[in-house]
């Protein structure tokens, strides 16, 4: 079978490799995200890659074969599945008490073991989920980044009336701002921060008037009905936006509750003085267990049904796996690209929205 190995240099090779018998179940991947993770490694920004790796963990996936040992599953040739990439250990002490996401031990594909971007992936059955029949490749895809951002809601609990500020306009915080205006309309001030002219126009296209675009944290508005507890979603993670968060700590009432999803960097400045002082919150969130991404698939299949404006408007960018050098390092590095989606299967480079290219 074929794989493609990114070297560090972020260059892909195609290497033909022997195939071991498959111990689970054989799958074949039709569709790979790219998220933030993969663009760090590309970059060699990421600690402890070992290079050369088959990156990928965004997978849509068909299955081919099922293997005796896992013969007891409910999946059958043929169906799709969406893979759950970060393979839990079962015996640490986060796993024992049901914290998968944080397992001590955790194999994460595409990261510190082989990922999509090979024509065959052998994966046990309860890293399997199905795509229900009338969603597209191209929605189930999101089912990864979506539970990440469904995992971090959990940690600031949406309600009606709560103002909201995402840090960050990118895939991450399309996705928090898709969700939000799907679970609760109009009923949350959503407000986003993002400086990049190029992103904010993207925002502006996709959301219109639903969203207050900041190009400052000091544009928020001090006024009612936007004081009350604000709830800020960073997706970003560097120490400009625990800046933000630290400023807006400053001028808004105490007690602002926040939740970091972004690795942007490992070490940052923290005024702990303001911390206590201002009461602030400040929570970390890790990918998601296995009941995130359930919940995605069913918010997916739901927004499927109908239609829904804010993912069908999702801008994406598909490059053809055979052209991957071509397009790769050049997209990852360009604002204006939302999502960028490989198609191992694709012949040319494609720009559509997303509900372009969706099934009724
Ligand atoms: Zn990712
Ligand atoms: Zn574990």
């Amino acid at each position: 079978m074929w794989q493609y190995e990114l070297d560090k240099d972020c260059v892909f090779h195609r290497k033909d490799i022997k195939e071991a018998p498959p111990r689970h179940v054989l799958i074949r991947p039709l569709l790979v995200g790219v998220c933030g993770t993969d663009k760090e490694i590309c970059r060699g920004h990421r600690e402890g890659i070992k290079y050369p790796l088959v990156i990928g963990h965004e997978i849509v996936a068909q299955v081919v074969n099922i293997a005796e040992e896992d013969g007891s599953n409910s999946l059958k040739i043929n169906d799709r599945v969406v893979v759950f990439p970060n393979y839990w250990c079962d015996s640490c002490i986060d796993c024992k008490v049901g914290h998968f996401n944080t397992c001590k031990n955790k194999v994460s594909i595409g990261v510190n073991a082989p990922g999509a971007l090979s024509e065959y992936m052998d994966v046990e059955s309860k890293y399997l989920f199905k795509v229900p029949d009338s969603l597209s490749n191209y929605e189930a895809v999101l089912t990864e980044p979506l539970a990440v951002v469904i995992h971090a809601m959990k940690k600031i609990d949406p309600k009606p009336g709560d103002n909201i500020l995402i840090i960050g306009g990118g895939a991450l915080g399309h996705l928090t701002t898709m969700l939000l205006l799907h679970e609760l309309r109009d009923k949350v001030n959503i407000f986003i921060k993002e400086i990049n002219i190029k992103k904010v126009h993207i925002l502006r296209e996709v959301f219109g008037d639903l969203v207050h675009i900041l190009s400052s944290i000091y544009d928020y508005p001090l006024e009612f009905p936007y004081l009350n507890g604000l709830k800020i979603v960073d997706t970003v993670g560097n120490n400009s936006s625990i800046s933000d968060i630290m400023s807006i700590s400053n001028i808004l009432p105490s007690g602002i509750r926040s939740v970091i999803l972004g690795l942007g960097q490992k070490n940052v400045n923290i005024d702990l003085y303001a911390v206590v002082r201002r009461e602030i919150h400040i929570e970390g969130s890790i990918i998601y267990n296995p009941s995130d991404f359930i919940n995605a698939i069913e918010i997916l299949y739901n927004m499927h049904k109908e239609k829904y404006e804010y993912l069908y408007r999702m801008p994406i960018i598909e490059i053809p796996l055979i052209k991957i050098n071509d397009y790769f390092r050049e997209l990852i590095n360009n604002d204006e690209v939302i999502k960028l989606i490989i198609n191992p299967y694709g012949a040319e480079l494609r720009r559509f929205k997303l509900g372009s290219v969706v099934e009724g």
